[in-house]
């Protein structure tokens, strides 16, 4: 390749980067392109990510003496273009795993292959590419976590990471760029201001979260991990959905920690984002249809209101309003919590996991076809390794047990701040002088339950009951 083309896609840093540590390494010129595809329907707070985390990869191309061009529209339609344009020998990217972006590679292969333009894909955000991973016996696709796992732990093989280059040759400045600001990637309302308040985004941000993780709450993940009111995550599932830091990156800066528990359960959530994208790739209809056919026809209720009290956080559930306000306000929420709000979407309001799935994907910053797709499945048990549909969280008892001085409810519920602990959960229950000394107004200023719990899950079990 002398004049090569790398298309940046959801792999928006220079190291560890295949598809430009190869470009860097063989050809004279190289030019970086990141083309927004309409066809992707990002949801809002992807959007903010995306024009935060482009303006970073920019100022770090430039500081290797690139630029990186940005262009708009299908890329089966701008590549051939621009090929053309930069009168380019050579195109390499990184491969999606999803179903649109299956189908763009292999649209873009199929119109270029007979072309003078040499074409490479590489694997550049999992740790095994979908399809290496099979069950030894019958050679199929996984569709238990469990084995899954276990196979990539002993197919494991010498993982290494590349540097970034040091050097990129410049780009003409014949060459246009769209500018990112007329994209309008952000929203008109100011929404957004907390998500760019909560996060740093970028390369340089995401390794910095994943040290400060390694540094601190990775030696007690095993228990923090489940408390929504600590920090005991490490928040990168952005960075690792926009490809900020790769899962190699990640994987190979873990395992240089001491052996523990801790440990090996964080590298096995690494392992469930493999396994989503697993699923995703062998089963793509699960983006529409659960994988367990019982669910096909399963008697979902229609009811906008409930589902508008969900989305705002007016449920009467601290702990489920307290969740989907972290969200709104942050675009991301702990996963215990998004457990919690989506079995109580999906049982005790009845409403279908494709409309919680809508929700997340509009508002999560990581929203994430592979992970949000499994995720909402397992919870409403129709999908891969899913919890049995008959196992419905208590949202008093959840919020209990894992928000005990409700810290989290307290930080995003702040109508509920001065109830004392015990009531704090289940401010519905608590006497009215209790109610009076915390200067709440239940039914005015925070809404009385809009279910009771014991008889949402008591219709729930009937019509699961009724499915079979
Ligand atoms: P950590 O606990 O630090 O985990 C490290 C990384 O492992 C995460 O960044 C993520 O990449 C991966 N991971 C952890 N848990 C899971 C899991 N259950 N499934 C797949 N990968 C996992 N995660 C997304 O990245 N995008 C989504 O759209 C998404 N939607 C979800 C929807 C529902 C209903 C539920 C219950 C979970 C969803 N998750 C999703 C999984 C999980 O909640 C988030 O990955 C996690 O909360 C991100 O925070 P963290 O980076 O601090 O995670």
């Amino acid at each position: 390749m002398q004049r090569a083309l790398v298309w940046f896609r959801q792999d928006l840093r220079l190291a560890d980067q295949p598809a430009l540590q190869y470009v860097s390494q063989t050809a004279e010129q190289v030019f970086p392109v990141f083309i927004l595809d309409p066809a992707l329907k990002l949801g809002a707070a992807q959007q903010v990510w995306l024009d935060q985390s482009l303006k970073s990869l920019a100022a770090d191309l430039k500081m290797l003496g690139s630029r990186l061009l940005l262009r708009r529209g299908h890329p089966e339609q701008v590549l051939p273009d621009l090929i053309k344009e930069l009168n380019a020998d050579g195109l390499c990217w990184n491969r999606r795993y999803d179903p649109i972006g299956c189908q763009i590679d292999q649209k873009i292969v199929s119109l270029l292959s007979e072309t003078e333009c040499e074409l490479l894909s590489f694997n550049g955000s999992l740790l095994f590419e979908p399809w290496e991973i099979e069950s030894k016996s019958k050679q199929t696709p996984y569709r238990v976590f469990t084995p899954y796992w276990k196979r990539c732990l002993e197919a494991e093989r010498y993982f290494s990471v590349d540097a970034r280059p040091k050097k990129l040759p410049p780009v003409a400045s014949q060459y246009a760029s769209d500018q990112l600001s007329d994209w309008d990637l952000l929203p008109a309302v100011s929404w957004h201001q907390g998500i760019l308040e909560h996060w740093e985004i970028g390369e340089a941000a995401a390794q910095r979260c994943l040290q400060d993780f390694i540094d601190g709450p990775l030696a007690e993940y095993d228990t923090g991990r489940d408390r929504p009111d600590q920090d005991g995550t490490s928040r990168l599932s952005a960075h690792l959905h926009w490809g900020e830091i790769s899962a190699k990156q990640i994987y190979l800066a873990v395992q240089g920690s001491p052996p523990s528990l801790a440990r090996k359960i964080f590298l096995a959530e690494i392992g469930w984002r493999e396994f989503a994208h697993h699923i995703l790739y062998h089963f793509p209809e699960t983006l529409a249809k659960p994988l367990n056919p019982r669910f096909e026809h399963f008697s979902w209720r229609t009811d906008v209101d409930q589902l508008n009290a969900w989305q705002q956080g007016l449920t009467g559930y601290p702990i489920v309003d307290a969740g989907m306000r972290q969200l709104w306000q942050t675009g991301w929420m702990h996963n215990r919590v998004r457990m919690i709000v989506a079995s109580f979407l999906c049982k005790d309001l009845l409403i279908d996991w494709q409309a919680g799935a809508d929700w997340f994907w509009d508002t999560l910053v990581d929203a994430d076809l592979a992970n949000n797709t499994l995720n909402w499945q397992w919870v409403a048990g129709c999908g891969a390794d899913a919890a049995p549909f008959f196992r419905i969280f208590n949202p008093i008892t959840q919020g209990q047990k894992f928000d005990p001085q409700g810290h989290y409810v307290r930080t995003w519920v702040p109508e509920l701040a001065k109830l004392p602990n015990k009531w704090i959960h289940k401010p519905w229950q608590a006497p009215l002088d209790v109610l009076k000394a915390a200067e709440l107004n239940l039914g005015s200023e925070y809404p009385e339950p809009i279910v009771d719990h014991a008889e949402a899950r008591l219709r729930a079990l009937a019509v699961f009951k009724h499915s079979r």
